[in-house]
């Protein structure tokens, strides 16, 4: 199969918002009074962005690469898990052409972290932070993130193939004899 120049991949998560844990969100830890419950950091928004990866990738899923029954993933940075995903989509072949991303949050303030976070991520993916982008938005008060039960993310990312221009090439080389 040829090697498609792009590659969509789209990614969803949610941890519930414990007293006793530390919020971490995009690699940075945020000051508040509560954290997100999980096996990891619950980093919920770089687990959709690992998702996505996977995704595009054709990869299955978080959950079966880093499973939360192993204990070699307890209480781990979610950057390590992402920098994982990162090499697959090298090894693979491709690179990030842009990350969208949606945090839903009713409290705390987001905006003020969102550089950081960015930051983060674009490190970990090797990618120009201009490249990705992160929205922070409530629900209004409305179902479980605006009774502040928890926290949800979602994004969507575009791989793009490192070298198609080398495999157009050698199509070329190798394809019908032009008449
Ligand atoms: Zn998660």
């Amino acid at each position: 199969m040829n090697q498609p120049e792009y590659k969509i991949g789209a990614g969803h998560d949610v941890h519930r918002l414990v007293t006793g844990r530390r919020l971490i969100l995009g690699g940075k830890d945020i000051p508040f009074e509560k954290g997100l419950e999980g096996h990891s950091d619950a980093d919920v928004l770089v687990h959709a962005v690992c998702d996505a990866i996977l995704g595009a990738l054709g990869c299955g899923d978080i959950g079966e690469h880093f499973p939360d029954t192993d204990p070699a993933y307890k209480g781990i940075s979610s950057l390590v898990l992402l920098e994982n995903c990162r090499a697959l989509m090298e090894e693979r072949g491709y690179a990030v052409n842009n990350l969208d991303c949606i945090v839903f949050a009713e409290r705390p303030k987001l905006s003020p972290h969102k550089k950081d976070m960015e930051e983060n991520l674009a490190r970990v993916l090797k990618t120009d932070p201009g490249l990705l982008n992160i929205k922070a938005t409530t629900t209004e008060g409305l179902g479980f993130t605006g009774r502040q039960e928890g926290i949800a993310a979602q994004c969507t990312l575009l791989l793009k193939a490192l070298n198609i221009e080398t495999q157009n090439h050698r199509k070329d080389q190798h394809g019908f004899k032009s008449l």
